[in-house]
Order: C-alpha cells, then structure tokens, then sequence
C-alpha cells in the first residue's frame, strides 16, 4: 500500500474522495496531504441534497491531528455545485464541518482535551490561537445546550459570581435537583432573572412550573422572582446567611485591626470555623478572643449562628436574636434584623432539602470555568466553559475511527 492510500484508508474518506499527493517536511516538522474527488462525480446538493455537476473549485485547508511530531494539514480543491434550484453551493465534505478550519476528528481532540486543562495551554500544545479552539468549543457547547429540555426543572439555584475587583457581576442559575448549570447572564439581580424566564421558552419548559427558587437576599433578586416567577416560593440559602455573618466578624475585626491591635495572621486565625484552622491559628485564635471581648463576641454569634441554622428547627433563632440584638456590635445588630426579615425563606431552605453543599459545589466548578476561560475578559467564553464545567451536557461528539 502506498502513502497515499493509507492516508485515504485512516481518514475514511468515501470513494469519490482520494489522497492525490502528501509531503512530509522534517525541517518545517509539516505534513500535507493534498485531497482531490473523482472527476465526473456529481454531489448532492447541501441544501437539497439533489445531485447535481460540479460548477467550480475552491481550495480549503483543515488542520488534523499531528502524524507523530508532524503538524499535520488537509487541503483539498472542494466543489461548488450549481444546484437548479439553490444556485452555487460549496459541497459537504465528509472528514470536517462546513465553515471550520479544524477537521472532524481533529475537534473530537479539541473536545477531550477541553476536560482536561485551560484553552490557552491547548492552545499552547497544539499552537494554535486560542479564538479558533474557542469556536469549536463554542460551536458544539451551543447545539448541545439548544437541545436541553427543562420541561422537568422545579427548583433553582440563583448565584452570583463576580471579577476579581467586583467590577462585572455574572448571575448563574443551577436545577437545585440535577446540579446542572442552566443559565449564566451578565449583570445580577432583576434583568437576570426575567432573561432566564425568557430563556426558559427555548427549552420546553415554562416559568410557572418553578416551585422554588434558592438565592441570596439581595432586595433585586427577590424582586425579580416575585415579578418573573410569581408562583415560586423564595427561598435564602444558609450558604449565603453564613457567607453575611463572616462579613459581620470581618468588620469588627478591622475596628482592632485599625488601631493596630491585630498582629500578622489575625485575619486567617479569626475566619471560618475554629476546626479548619491549624494549631497555631486556633492559639492565636483564642488569645485574640480573650484579649478583646467584643472580637469573642462576634465569633461566638457566628459559630452560634452556624449550629443553629444545621438543626432541622431552628427554634433557638430567638435567643440568638435576642443575644444579637444585645451585643452592642452593630454588625451583627443589622444581621439579626436581615435574618428576621427573611425568616420565612431562612427556615423554608430547610424543608427545601437543598444543601449549603449544592451552592459549593456550583461555585467550585463556576471558579473552574473562570480560570479556564482566564475570568471575565470575555463572557462569551466564561459562558462556554462554564457549561463544559457545569452543564453536563450531552455533546455530539465528533466519531473518532474504530
Ligand atoms: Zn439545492
């Protein structure tokens, strides 16, 4: 078998297809294989699939996967045909999709290797620019997305992520049931969420059947549901009431912290909960809250806060309000009034059976997403690797040879 016909053979060309000529260059580390059709062939039409003669040629280039170190290249004369009924039409070819510089199996690759690590070190390892990986990823992102029906989908998650600055906000909306990433928008809050109800009629389903929607307090969401999803019941997280009494402890903290009270490492020994700090963290930890009254107070409200809000009744609300309301921290005072402005939707996020873990996890693969796509320098490509991440989509993979 010569070179030629084994290009054919491993390519799966059809017949009226042929390796008319290949050159391996060892210097330029290149190989082409140039492609030609039978002559006489006539091909059907890709509109009307009438067969029809061929009008003239046009040349393409597809990039393939590498022969070994070789960079490999397609480049075929492809038909225009001249259908009676839709005029000059470029043929079909059957190794890449029309419009694409890549070949078939060559974006099956593109697709594998997107699970595994960031566009621009692909790019990078298949030197090629990254806006041209990004199309590919794109394109098949997009028909798979268009193609998911929501007709199921009863309670969501609505989250907000943000740039490094907080400068640009992104409002993501997850299927609390299925853990599936269904919607990502620019901006936050009330437009947000009326395009996801927008959104909501491309795929089968319908804003009424929302039963509940998991967000955070923020005054613009809640009028957004209440507007949008008027069925729905509203719903605030634990995660997010958590995430309000951090922010509470951070701001006494920075009162000690601007007298200069604080020594190095205050802030890490005082965040989060006491058994994820480390030996050292914990004794700084603890002398901090004996030395200043006021910063074991906060602590205290948050931990509180926290062993209160994991049990299935939260009952003892009272008194930590009551103790809230009492301690002379004006943080916590404004928390205390928050929560029991919410209480409704505090105490429903119980019997909702969606977990603090669901949001975690959600914003995990969102921060994946981010720096795949390098943040938000772009939202179109934070939205196609985010869906990579989080839309466990059903994509149609291109067939690689058996
Ligand atoms: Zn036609």
């Amino acid at each position: 078998m010569d070179a030629n016909k084994l290009f054919a053979a491993a390519l799966q060309l059809g017949s009226e297809w042929k390796v008319s000529r290949s050159e391996l260059s060892a210097k330029e580390h290149t190989l082409k294989i140039w492609l030609d059709f039978q002559q006489g062939h006539r091909f059907p039409c890709p509109e009307c699939r009438r067969a029809s003669p061929v009008h003239d040629t046009v040349e393409k280039r597809w990039r393939h996967m590498n022969f070994w170190q070789y960079r490999t290249e397609l480049i075929a004369r492809v038909p225009r045909i001249d259908c009676p009924e839709h005029g000059v039409r470029l043929v079909e070819v059957p190794w890449a999709r029309a419009g694409s510089g890549f070949t078939l199996m060559m974006e099956a690759v593109i697709l594998m290797l997107s699970r595994e690590m960031s566009v621009s070190a692909m790019a990078e390892m298949l030197k090629e620019q990254d806006t041209r990986l990004w199309r590919v990823l794109g394109h098949y992102v997009e028909k798979a997305y268009r193609r998911e029906d929501w007709s199921e989908v009863k309670k969501i998650l609505v989250d907000e992520t943000s740039s490094k600055r907080g400068h640009r906000y992104v409002t993501v909306v997850t299927d609390a049931e299925s853990r599936k990433l269904l919607f990502l928008a620019e901006g936050r809050g009330k437009e947000a969420l009326e395009a996801f109800a927008k959104e909501m009629k491309e795929h089968n389903a319908d804003p009424g059947q929302i039963e509940a929607i998991c967000m955070d307090m923020s005054p613009s969401y809640i009028s957004g549901a209440r507007e949008f999803f008027p069925k729905a019941e509203r719903i605030f997280d634990h995660f997010h009431v958590m995430q309000m009494a951090g922010e509470a402890v951070d701001q006494v903290r920075k009162e000690f912290g601007r007298q200069g009270l604080l020594p190095k490492g205050s802030l890490w020994a005082l965040r989060g909960n006491e058994w994820t700090r480390s030996e050292e963290q914990k004794g700084l930890r603890s002398s901090l809250c004996a030395a200043y009254p006021r910063l074991g107070r906060a602590i205290g409200l948050r931990e509180a806060l926290q062993e209160i809000l994991s049990q299935e009744d939260p009952q003892e609300l009272r008194w930590w309000f009551r103790w809230a309301d009492r301690s002379r921290l004006a943080p916590f005072r404004r928390l205390s009034k928050t929560i029991k402005e919410h209480l409704g939707g505090i105490i429903a996020f119980l019997q909702s059976r969606i977990t603090n873990g669901t949001i975690e996890a959600i914003n995990g693969l969102i921060q994946l997403a981010k720096r795949m796509a390098r943040g938000f320098r772009s939202f179109r490509y934070l939205r196609i690797a985010a869906f990579l991440k989080a839309g466990k989509l059903r994509l149609d993979l291109p067939a690689l040879p058996t």
